[in-house]
Protein backbone atom coordinates (compact mmCIF):
# COMPACT_ATOMS: atom_id res chain seq x y z
CA UNK A 1 0.00 0.00 0.00
CA UNK A 2 1.54 3.02 -1.22
CA UNK A 3 1.00 6.77 0.53
CA UNK A 4 2.42 9.15 -2.10
CA UNK A 5 2.87 13.15 -1.76
CA UNK A 6 2.18 15.87 -3.77
CA UNK A 7 4.80 17.22 -5.47
CA UNK A 8 4.56 21.12 -6.03
CA UNK A 9 7.51 23.28 -6.76
CA UNK A 10 9.38 20.73 -7.41
CA UNK A 11 9.20 19.30 -3.59
CA UNK A 12 6.95 16.58 -1.38
CA UNK A 13 4.29 18.97 -0.39
CA UNK A 14 2.58 17.95 2.53
CA UNK A 15 -1.65 17.44 2.61
CA UNK A 16 -3.40 17.43 5.94
CA UNK A 17 -5.95 14.38 4.76
CA UNK A 18 -6.30 12.00 2.61
CA UNK A 19 -8.75 9.36 0.13
CA UNK A 20 -8.81 5.82 -0.58
CA UNK A 21 -7.53 4.29 -3.71
CA UNK A 22 -8.92 0.93 -4.77
CA UNK A 23 -7.69 -2.39 -6.84
CA UNK A 24 -10.71 -2.78 -9.14
CA UNK A 25 -9.47 -6.54 -9.77
CA UNK A 26 -9.60 -7.40 -6.02
CA UNK A 27 -11.44 -4.92 -3.81
CA UNK A 28 -8.45 -3.88 -1.56
CA UNK A 29 -7.19 -0.89 -0.91
CA UNK A 30 -4.32 -0.02 -3.74
CA UNK A 31 -2.79 3.13 -1.81
CA UNK A 32 -3.81 6.56 0.02
CA UNK A 33 -3.75 9.33 -2.16
CA UNK A 34 -3.49 13.42 -1.04
CA UNK A 35 -6.69 15.15 -0.86
CA UNK A 36 -5.22 18.24 -1.35
CA UNK A 37 -7.19 21.41 -0.69
CA UNK A 38 -8.00 24.82 -2.43
CA UNK A 39 -4.86 26.10 -0.80
CA UNK A 40 -2.70 23.31 -2.32
CA UNK A 41 -3.87 24.20 -5.42
CA UNK A 42 -3.08 27.83 -4.93
CA UNK A 43 0.53 26.84 -4.22
CA UNK A 44 0.65 24.78 -7.47
CA UNK A 45 -0.57 27.08 -9.36
CA UNK A 46 2.05 29.90 -7.80
CA UNK A 47 4.87 27.93 -8.31
CA UNK A 48 4.18 27.19 -11.87
CA UNK A 49 3.58 30.71 -12.53
CA UNK A 50 6.75 31.33 -10.87
CA UNK A 51 8.68 28.18 -12.89
CA UNK A 52 6.73 30.29 -16.26
CA UNK A 53 9.30 33.03 -16.07
CA UNK A 54 12.70 31.31 -16.82
CA UNK A 55 10.80 28.62 -18.36
CA UNK A 56 8.78 30.14 -21.18
CA UNK A 57 12.66 32.01 -21.58
CA UNK A 58 13.86 28.52 -22.28
CA UNK A 59 15.89 28.34 -25.85
CA UNK A 60 13.64 25.81 -27.79
CA UNK A 61 16.89 22.88 -28.25
CA UNK A 62 16.35 22.92 -24.15
CA UNK A 63 13.25 22.41 -24.32
CA UNK A 64 13.41 19.46 -26.68
CA UNK A 65 16.03 17.97 -24.74
CA UNK A 66 13.83 18.50 -21.58
CA UNK A 67 11.11 16.63 -23.06
CA UNK A 68 13.49 14.15 -24.42
CA UNK A 69 15.11 13.59 -21.04
CA UNK A 70 11.25 12.96 -19.65
CA UNK A 71 11.13 10.45 -22.11
CA UNK A 72 13.54 8.81 -20.94
CA UNK A 73 12.33 8.63 -17.45
CA UNK A 74 9.48 7.27 -18.13
CA UNK A 75 11.13 4.43 -20.23
CA UNK A 76 13.65 3.75 -17.11
CA UNK A 77 10.25 2.86 -14.87
CA UNK A 78 7.96 1.53 -17.56
CA UNK A 79 7.44 -1.28 -15.11
CA UNK A 80 7.11 0.43 -12.12
CA UNK A 81 4.75 2.41 -13.93
CA UNK A 82 2.84 -0.29 -15.47
CA UNK A 83 2.18 -2.41 -12.25
CA UNK A 84 0.78 0.71 -10.54
CA UNK A 85 -1.45 1.49 -13.40
CA UNK A 86 -2.67 -2.23 -13.25
CA UNK A 87 -3.22 -1.62 -9.31
CA UNK A 88 -5.24 1.23 -9.41
CA UNK A 89 -6.57 1.05 -13.01
CA UNK A 90 -7.36 -2.79 -13.30
CA UNK A 91 -6.39 -3.55 -16.85
CA UNK A 92 -4.03 -6.20 -17.23
CA UNK A 93 -0.25 -6.36 -17.66
CA UNK A 94 -0.47 -7.75 -21.18
CA UNK A 95 -2.34 -7.42 -24.20
CA UNK A 96 -3.31 -3.75 -25.42
CA UNK A 97 -2.99 -3.22 -21.30
CA UNK A 98 -0.68 -1.49 -19.23
CA UNK A 99 2.91 -2.11 -20.46
CA UNK A 100 1.62 -1.28 -24.16
CA UNK A 101 0.21 2.10 -22.44
CA UNK A 102 3.44 3.08 -20.95
CA UNK A 103 5.10 1.98 -24.16
CA UNK A 104 2.17 4.56 -25.77
CA UNK A 105 2.94 7.28 -23.55
CA UNK A 106 6.88 6.94 -24.14
CA UNK A 107 6.23 6.82 -27.74
CA UNK A 108 4.25 9.96 -27.26
CA UNK A 109 6.36 11.59 -25.30
CA UNK A 110 9.32 10.69 -27.87
CA UNK A 111 7.73 12.36 -30.74
CA UNK A 112 6.13 15.27 -28.85
CA UNK A 113 9.76 16.31 -27.87
CA UNK A 114 10.29 15.76 -31.77
CA UNK A 115 8.14 18.53 -32.87
CA UNK A 116 8.77 22.29 -33.47
CA UNK A 117 7.24 25.02 -34.16
CA UNK A 118 9.25 27.56 -36.14
CA UNK A 119 8.56 30.90 -36.71
CA UNK A 120 6.57 31.28 -39.73
CA UNK A 121 7.37 34.09 -42.39
CA UNK A 122 4.23 35.47 -43.63
CA UNK A 123 5.73 38.55 -45.77
CA UNK A 124 8.91 39.74 -46.65
CA UNK A 125 9.15 42.55 -49.28
CA UNK A 126 9.68 45.97 -49.89
CA UNK A 127 6.80 46.69 -47.85
CA UNK A 128 7.53 45.07 -45.29
CA UNK A 129 7.98 42.38 -43.30
CA UNK A 130 6.17 40.14 -41.46
CA UNK A 131 6.83 37.20 -39.08
CA UNK A 132 4.06 34.93 -36.84
CA UNK A 133 5.72 33.52 -33.50
CA UNK A 134 4.04 30.92 -31.94
CA UNK A 135 3.90 32.13 -27.45
CA UNK A 136 3.65 30.04 -24.51
CA UNK A 137 0.16 30.39 -22.96
CA UNK A 138 1.27 30.28 -19.07
CA UNK A 139 -0.07 27.78 -16.84
CA UNK A 140 -1.96 24.83 -18.13
CA UNK A 141 -4.29 23.28 -16.47
CA UNK A 142 -4.43 19.70 -16.97
CA UNK A 143 -8.06 17.24 -16.14
CA UNK A 144 -7.85 13.74 -16.72
CA UNK A 145 -10.10 10.87 -16.73
CA UNK A 146 -9.51 7.41 -14.86
CA UNK A 147 -9.20 5.07 -18.56
CA UNK A 148 -5.71 5.66 -19.78
CA UNK A 149 -4.46 7.80 -16.81
CA UNK A 150 -0.58 7.69 -17.79
CA UNK A 151 -1.27 8.29 -21.65
CA UNK A 152 -3.68 10.91 -20.99
CA UNK A 153 -1.55 12.55 -18.54
CA UNK A 154 1.27 12.66 -21.83
CA UNK A 155 -1.08 13.84 -24.09
CA UNK A 156 -1.44 16.75 -21.77
CA UNK A 157 2.06 17.85 -20.14
CA UNK A 158 4.21 16.82 -23.13
CA UNK A 159 2.94 19.45 -25.74
CA UNK A 160 2.59 22.00 -23.08
CA UNK A 161 5.94 21.82 -21.97
CA UNK A 162 7.55 21.37 -25.16
CA UNK A 163 5.88 24.72 -26.04
CA UNK A 164 7.56 27.07 -22.93
CA UNK A 165 4.13 26.28 -20.70
CA UNK A 166 4.09 25.27 -16.96
CA UNK A 167 1.54 22.63 -15.89
CA UNK A 168 -1.00 21.69 -13.00
CA UNK A 169 -1.93 18.38 -13.03
CA UNK A 170 -5.14 17.16 -11.69
CA UNK A 171 -5.99 12.91 -12.24
CA UNK A 172 -8.94 11.07 -11.88
CA UNK A 173 -9.97 10.28 -8.03
CA UNK A 174 -10.18 6.86 -9.32
CA UNK A 175 -6.72 6.76 -10.97
CA UNK A 176 -4.19 9.02 -9.01
CA UNK A 177 -1.20 7.06 -8.15
CA UNK A 178 0.25 6.25 -11.36
CA UNK A 179 0.12 10.26 -11.90
CA UNK A 180 1.72 11.50 -8.99
CA UNK A 181 4.94 9.13 -9.39
CA UNK A 182 4.69 9.86 -13.07
CA UNK A 183 5.22 13.53 -12.08
CA UNK A 184 7.68 12.73 -9.00
CA UNK A 185 10.16 11.39 -12.01
CA UNK A 186 9.45 14.20 -14.12
CA UNK A 187 10.47 16.31 -11.58
CA UNK A 188 14.03 14.68 -11.80
CA UNK A 189 14.80 16.10 -14.71
CA UNK A 190 12.98 19.18 -14.80
CA UNK A 191 13.37 22.64 -12.99
CA UNK A 192 11.46 23.40 -10.09
CA UNK A 193 7.55 24.34 -10.45
CA UNK A 194 7.31 23.45 -14.34
CA UNK A 195 5.26 20.16 -13.55
CA UNK A 196 3.13 20.05 -10.56
CA UNK A 197 0.76 17.77 -9.08
CA UNK A 198 -2.34 18.08 -7.00
CA UNK A 199 -5.31 15.18 -6.40
CA UNK A 200 -8.67 15.04 -4.59
CA UNK A 201 -11.46 12.97 -4.08
CA UNK A 202 -14.23 14.78 -5.83
CA UNK A 203 -15.73 15.76 -2.49
CA UNK A 204 -16.59 18.75 -0.87
CA UNK A 205 -13.34 20.45 -2.32
CA UNK A 206 -13.76 20.57 -6.32
CA UNK A 207 -10.33 20.91 -7.65
CA UNK A 208 -10.95 20.36 -11.44
CA UNK A 209 -13.96 23.67 -10.96
CA UNK A 210 -11.71 25.39 -9.47
CA UNK A 211 -9.08 25.00 -11.83
CA UNK A 212 -11.19 26.30 -14.43
CA UNK A 213 -11.79 29.50 -13.04
CA UNK A 214 -8.44 30.24 -11.78
CA UNK A 215 -7.39 33.69 -12.57
CA UNK A 216 -3.61 32.39 -13.06
CA UNK A 217 -4.79 29.41 -15.18
CA UNK A 218 -4.48 30.48 -19.17
CA UNK A 219 -5.29 27.37 -20.46
CA UNK A 220 -7.49 24.04 -19.73
CA UNK A 221 -6.86 20.90 -21.34
CA UNK A 222 -9.84 18.54 -20.45
CA UNK A 223 -10.05 14.69 -21.06
CA UNK A 224 -13.34 13.41 -19.75
CA UNK A 225 -16.86 13.28 -20.32
CA UNK A 226 -19.33 15.45 -21.89
CA UNK A 227 -20.99 17.01 -18.98
CA UNK A 228 -17.95 17.42 -16.64
CA UNK A 229 -16.49 19.56 -20.14
CA UNK A 230 -19.41 21.78 -20.41
CA UNK A 231 -19.25 22.57 -16.78
CA UNK A 232 -15.16 23.41 -17.66
CA UNK A 233 -15.94 25.73 -20.65
CA UNK A 234 -19.06 27.79 -19.02
CA UNK A 235 -16.71 27.96 -15.69
CA UNK A 236 -13.48 28.97 -17.67
CA UNK A 237 -15.31 31.59 -19.88
CA UNK A 238 -14.61 34.65 -17.19
CA UNK A 239 -11.17 34.25 -17.72
CA UNK A 240 -11.66 33.63 -21.52
CA UNK A 241 -9.35 30.34 -20.76
CA UNK A 242 -8.12 28.82 -24.06
CA UNK A 243 -9.49 25.30 -24.15
CA UNK A 244 -9.02 22.23 -25.62
CA UNK A 245 -11.79 19.69 -24.69
CA UNK A 246 -11.61 15.93 -25.50
CA UNK A 247 -14.98 14.31 -24.23
CA UNK A 248 -16.83 10.90 -24.98
CA UNK A 249 -17.42 9.47 -28.43
CA UNK A 250 -20.44 6.58 -29.41
CA UNK A 251 -18.48 5.92 -32.37
CA UNK A 252 -20.20 3.75 -34.89
CA UNK A 253 -18.49 0.96 -37.60
CA UNK A 254 -20.00 0.30 -40.60
CA UNK A 255 -19.66 -3.54 -41.79
CA UNK A 256 -20.55 -3.20 -46.07
CA UNK A 257 -21.48 -6.55 -47.66
CA UNK A 258 -18.44 -7.17 -49.61
CA UNK A 259 -16.52 -7.92 -45.92
CA UNK A 260 -14.76 -10.97 -45.05
CA UNK A 261 -16.32 -12.02 -41.32
CA UNK A 262 -13.41 -13.89 -40.18
CA UNK A 263 -10.67 -11.85 -41.44
CA UNK A 264 -12.24 -9.16 -39.48
CA UNK A 265 -13.35 -10.63 -36.62
CA UNK A 266 -10.07 -9.68 -34.42
CA UNK A 267 -10.13 -6.21 -35.77
CA UNK A 268 -13.63 -5.37 -34.75
CA UNK A 269 -13.36 -7.33 -31.53
CA UNK A 270 -10.39 -4.92 -30.15
CA UNK A 271 -11.59 -1.79 -31.72
CA UNK A 272 -14.64 -2.54 -29.54
CA UNK A 273 -13.38 -4.04 -26.10
CA UNK A 274 -9.86 -2.23 -26.01
CA UNK A 275 -9.44 -1.11 -22.25
CA UNK A 276 -12.85 -3.35 -21.66
CA UNK A 277 -14.50 -0.54 -24.14
CA UNK A 278 -13.75 2.42 -21.02
CA UNK A 279 -11.79 3.83 -24.28
CA UNK A 280 -13.00 7.09 -25.71
CA UNK A 281 -12.98 6.06 -29.55
CA UNK A 282 -13.80 2.62 -28.97
CA UNK A 283 -16.54 1.55 -31.21
CA UNK A 284 -19.42 1.64 -29.48
CA UNK A 285 -22.26 0.36 -32.19
CA UNK A 286 -21.96 -2.03 -35.37
CA UNK A 287 -23.72 -1.45 -38.17
CA UNK A 288 -23.68 -4.64 -40.37
CA UNK A 289 -24.99 -5.51 -43.24
CA UNK A 290 -27.96 -8.27 -43.61
CA UNK A 291 -26.51 -10.33 -45.91
CA UNK A 292 -23.11 -11.48 -43.68
CA UNK A 293 -24.66 -10.16 -40.19
CA UNK A 294 -25.04 -13.80 -38.61
CA UNK A 295 -21.95 -14.56 -39.86
CA UNK A 296 -19.86 -11.05 -37.84
CA UNK A 297 -21.56 -11.85 -35.15
CA UNK A 298 -20.60 -15.79 -34.97
CA UNK A 299 -17.13 -14.86 -35.75
CA UNK A 300 -16.83 -12.01 -33.36
CA UNK A 301 -18.22 -14.34 -30.66
CA UNK A 302 -15.82 -16.74 -31.33
CA UNK A 303 -13.31 -14.39 -31.14
CA UNK A 304 -14.43 -13.26 -27.88
CA UNK A 305 -14.99 -16.76 -26.27
CA UNK A 306 -11.16 -17.31 -26.47
CA UNK A 307 -10.14 -13.96 -24.44
CA UNK A 308 -8.56 -14.33 -20.86
CA UNK A 309 -10.30 -11.83 -18.25
CA UNK A 310 -8.83 -11.85 -14.84
CA UNK A 311 -6.86 -10.08 -12.12
CA UNK A 312 -4.79 -7.51 -14.45
CA UNK A 313 -1.70 -8.12 -12.41
CA UNK A 314 -1.80 -11.91 -13.52
CA UNK A 315 0.30 -12.26 -16.31
CA UNK A 316 -1.94 -14.78 -18.58
CA UNK A 317 -4.44 -12.23 -18.68
CA UNK A 318 -5.88 -9.97 -21.53
CA UNK A 319 -8.96 -8.54 -20.00
CA UNK A 320 -9.21 -7.42 -16.37
CA UNK A 321 -12.84 -5.61 -14.18
CA UNK A 322 -14.47 -2.96 -15.33
CA UNK A 323 -12.69 0.30 -13.54
CA UNK A 324 -15.45 1.24 -11.04
CA UNK A 325 -18.42 0.78 -9.53
CA UNK A 326 -20.39 4.08 -11.16
CA UNK A 327 -19.26 2.20 -14.74
CA UNK A 328 -20.11 -1.01 -13.71
CA UNK A 329 -23.31 -0.01 -12.81
CA UNK A 330 -23.71 1.39 -15.85
CA UNK A 331 -23.49 -1.22 -18.08
CA UNK A 332 -25.20 -3.88 -16.01
CA UNK A 333 -28.18 -1.17 -16.72
CA UNK A 334 -28.17 -1.11 -20.47
CA UNK A 335 -27.32 -4.93 -20.95
CA UNK A 336 -30.09 -5.32 -18.78
CA UNK A 337 -32.19 -3.51 -20.51
CA UNK A 338 -31.44 -4.86 -23.92
CA UNK A 339 -32.18 -7.96 -22.93
CA UNK A 340 -35.74 -7.41 -23.43
CA UNK A 341 -35.73 -6.90 -27.35
CA UNK A 342 -32.08 -7.74 -28.14
CA UNK A 343 -30.61 -10.90 -27.69
CA UNK A 344 -26.95 -11.46 -25.57
CA UNK A 345 -24.68 -13.12 -27.93
CA UNK A 346 -22.14 -13.71 -25.48
CA UNK A 347 -21.49 -12.43 -22.02
CA UNK A 348 -24.29 -10.80 -20.48
CA UNK A 349 -24.09 -11.55 -17.06
CA UNK A 350 -21.58 -9.83 -14.47
CA UNK A 351 -18.96 -11.97 -12.72
CA UNK A 352 -17.17 -11.43 -9.52
CA UNK A 353 -16.81 -7.66 -8.10
CA UNK A 354 -16.02 -5.40 -11.17
CA UNK A 355 -15.74 -7.96 -13.37
CA UNK A 356 -17.98 -8.14 -16.56
CA UNK A 357 -17.23 -10.22 -19.13
CA UNK A 358 -17.03 -9.58 -23.01
CA UNK A 359 -20.79 -8.92 -24.50
CA UNK A 360 -22.60 -8.72 -27.54
CA UNK A 361 -25.63 -7.87 -28.47
CA UNK A 362 -27.61 -8.42 -31.43
CA UNK A 363 -31.37 -7.60 -32.84
CA UNK A 364 -31.23 -3.81 -31.01
CA UNK A 365 -31.81 -0.16 -33.48
CA UNK A 366 -30.90 3.56 -32.61
CA UNK A 367 -33.62 4.56 -29.89
CA UNK A 368 -32.60 1.56 -27.64
CA UNK A 369 -29.91 2.57 -24.47
CA UNK A 370 -26.91 0.31 -25.49
CA UNK A 371 -27.04 1.96 -28.69
CA UNK A 372 -27.54 5.62 -28.01
CA UNK A 373 -25.99 5.82 -24.99
CA UNK A 374 -22.20 5.98 -24.72
CA UNK A 375 -21.53 2.74 -22.62
CA UNK A 376 -17.94 2.78 -21.80
CA UNK A 377 -17.75 -0.84 -21.16
CA UNK A 378 -17.57 -4.25 -22.05
CA UNK A 379 -21.34 -4.60 -24.26
CA UNK A 380 -21.81 -3.73 -27.81
CA UNK A 381 -24.61 -3.80 -29.85
CA UNK A 382 -24.67 -5.06 -33.25
CA UNK A 383 -27.20 -3.49 -35.28
CA UNK A 384 -28.42 -5.50 -38.72
CA UNK A 385 -28.98 -3.02 -41.87
CA UNK A 386 -30.03 -3.55 -45.46
CA UNK A 387 -29.72 -0.29 -47.10
CA UNK A 388 -26.34 1.65 -46.65
CA UNK A 389 -27.93 4.90 -46.42
CA UNK A 390 -29.89 3.59 -43.55
CA UNK A 391 -26.83 2.72 -42.01
CA UNK A 392 -24.54 6.71 -42.46
CA UNK A 393 -27.59 8.11 -41.01
CA UNK A 394 -27.75 5.60 -37.85
CA UNK A 395 -24.06 6.47 -37.55
CA UNK A 396 -24.51 9.78 -37.54
CA UNK A 397 -27.58 10.25 -35.70
CA UNK A 398 -25.63 11.16 -32.39
CA UNK A 399 -24.91 14.12 -30.48
CA UNK A 400 -21.04 12.74 -30.20
CA UNK A 401 -18.68 12.88 -33.44
CA UNK A 402 -15.44 11.26 -31.95
CA UNK A 403 -14.43 8.20 -34.35
CA UNK A 404 -16.21 5.82 -37.00
CA UNK A 405 -15.32 2.95 -38.79
CA UNK A 406 -15.80 1.56 -42.52
CA UNK A 407 -14.93 -2.13 -43.07
CA UNK A 408 -15.08 -3.50 -46.73
CA UNK A 409 -12.62 -5.08 -49.39
CA UNK A 410 -13.11 -2.29 -51.56
CA UNK A 411 -10.58 0.60 -49.97
CA UNK A 412 -11.49 2.97 -52.54
CA UNK A 413 -14.77 2.74 -51.83
CA UNK A 414 -14.83 2.24 -47.92
CA UNK A 415 -12.79 5.83 -48.27
CA UNK A 416 -15.63 7.24 -49.91
CA UNK A 417 -18.22 6.40 -47.56
CA UNK A 418 -15.50 7.36 -44.60
CA UNK A 419 -15.91 10.94 -45.74
CA UNK A 420 -19.42 10.87 -45.03
CA UNK A 421 -19.12 9.94 -41.53
CA UNK A 422 -19.50 13.08 -38.91
CA UNK A 423 -16.65 12.69 -36.73
CA UNK A 424 -12.74 13.76 -36.27
CA UNK A 425 -11.63 10.40 -37.02
CA UNK A 426 -12.32 7.66 -39.65
CA UNK A 427 -10.80 4.55 -39.90
CA UNK A 428 -10.83 1.72 -42.95
CA UNK A 429 -10.63 -1.94 -41.20
CA UNK A 430 -9.64 -1.29 -38.01
CA UNK A 431 -11.06 1.20 -35.21
CA UNK A 432 -9.38 3.78 -32.76
CA UNK A 433 -5.89 3.22 -33.95
CA UNK A 434 -4.41 6.91 -32.97
CA UNK A 435 -1.04 8.04 -33.72
CA UNK A 436 1.08 10.42 -32.21
CA UNK A 437 1.64 12.32 -35.67
CA UNK A 438 -1.88 12.62 -36.82
CA UNK A 439 -4.17 15.34 -34.99
CA UNK A 440 -6.98 13.72 -33.22
CA UNK A 441 -10.37 15.44 -31.65
CA UNK A 442 -14.09 15.22 -32.01
CA UNK A 443 -16.53 16.97 -33.24
CA UNK A 444 -20.22 18.19 -32.73
CA UNK A 445 -20.19 17.24 -28.70
CA UNK A 446 -17.03 15.10 -28.85
CA UNK A 447 -15.06 18.18 -27.88
CA UNK A 448 -13.23 21.30 -29.30
CA UNK A 449 -9.67 21.30 -30.52
CA UNK A 450 -7.19 18.22 -31.28
CA UNK A 451 -4.50 17.04 -29.75
CA UNK A 452 -0.99 15.67 -31.26
CA UNK A 453 0.92 16.70 -34.28
CA UNK A 454 1.86 20.15 -35.03
CA UNK A 455 -1.82 21.05 -34.92
CA UNK A 456 -2.51 19.85 -31.37
CA UNK A 457 1.06 21.44 -30.41
CA UNK A 458 0.17 25.04 -31.51
CA UNK A 459 -3.11 24.68 -29.03
CA UNK A 460 -0.63 25.26 -26.33
CA UNK A 461 0.18 28.65 -28.13
CA UNK A 462 -0.86 32.04 -28.71
CA UNK A 463 -0.13 33.95 -32.06
CA UNK A 464 2.10 36.68 -31.85
CA UNK A 465 2.61 38.59 -35.22
CA UNK A 466 5.59 41.49 -35.33
CA UNK A 467 5.27 43.47 -38.27
CA UNK A 468 8.61 45.85 -38.90
P1 LIG B 1 -15.37 12.74 -15.82
O1 LIG B 1 -15.85 13.85 -16.68
O2 LIG B 1 -16.26 12.24 -14.76
O3 LIG B 1 -14.01 13.16 -15.07
C1 LIG B 1 -12.91 13.66 -15.78
C2 LIG B 1 -12.07 14.54 -14.85
O4 LIG B 1 -12.82 15.72 -14.52
C3 LIG B 1 -11.69 13.89 -13.53
O5 LIG B 1 -10.35 14.25 -13.23
C4 LIG B 1 -12.65 14.55 -12.55
O6 LIG B 1 -12.14 14.59 -11.24
C5 LIG B 1 -12.74 15.95 -13.12
N1 LIG B 1 -13.91 16.73 -12.69
C6 LIG B 1 -15.01 16.32 -12.02
N2 LIG B 1 -15.86 17.36 -11.83
C7 LIG B 1 -15.29 18.44 -12.40
C8 LIG B 1 -15.67 19.81 -12.55
N3 LIG B 1 -16.84 20.28 -12.10
N4 LIG B 1 -14.83 20.64 -13.22
C9 LIG B 1 -13.68 20.20 -13.72
N5 LIG B 1 -13.25 18.91 -13.59
C10 LIG B 1 -14.04 18.05 -12.95
O7 LIG B 1 -14.92 11.59 -16.83
P2 LIG B 1 -14.38 10.12 -16.45
O8 LIG B 1 -15.56 9.34 -15.95
O9 LIG B 1 -13.16 10.22 -15.64
O10 LIG B 1 -13.95 9.56 -17.89
C11 LIG B 1 -14.85 8.95 -18.76
C12 LIG B 1 -15.28 9.87 -19.88
O11 LIG B 1 -14.15 10.47 -20.50
C13 LIG B 1 -16.00 9.17 -21.00
O12 LIG B 1 -17.15 9.91 -21.40
C14 LIG B 1 -15.01 9.13 -22.12
O13 LIG B 1 -15.54 9.01 -23.40
C15 LIG B 1 -14.26 10.39 -21.92
N6 LIG B 1 -12.93 10.32 -22.51
C16 LIG B 1 -12.67 11.03 -23.65
C17 LIG B 1 -11.43 10.94 -24.26
C18 LIG B 1 -11.13 11.71 -25.51
O14 LIG B 1 -9.97 11.84 -25.86
N7 LIG B 1 -12.11 12.22 -26.21
C19 LIG B 1 -10.44 10.14 -23.70
C20 LIG B 1 -10.72 9.43 -22.53
C21 LIG B 1 -11.98 9.54 -21.95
Amino acid sequence: MTEPTLTIAGKPHPVDARFDVFNPSTGALAGRAPNASLADLDEAVAAAKQAFVSWSQTPDAELRAACEAVTAKIGEHAEELARLLTLEQGKPLNGLGSRWEIGGAQAWAAHTASLSLPVKLLQDDNTGRVELHRKPIGVVGSITPWNFPVMIAVWHILPALRTGNTVVIKPSPHTPLSTLRLVELMNEVLPAGVVNIVTGDDGETNLGGAMSTHPDIGKIVFTGSGPTGTRVMQSAAATLKRLTLELGGNDAGIVLPDADPKQIAEGLFWGAFLNNGQTCAAMKRLYVHDSIHDAVCEALVDYARNVPVGDGLAEGSILGPVQNRMQFDKVKRLVEDAKGRGEVLIGGTPGEGLFFPPTIVSGLANGDPLVDEEQFGPALPVIRYTDVEEAIAAANDSPNGLGGSVWSSDIEAARKLALRLECGSVWINKHGMIQPNAPFGGVKGSGIGVEFGEEGLAEYTDIQVVFS
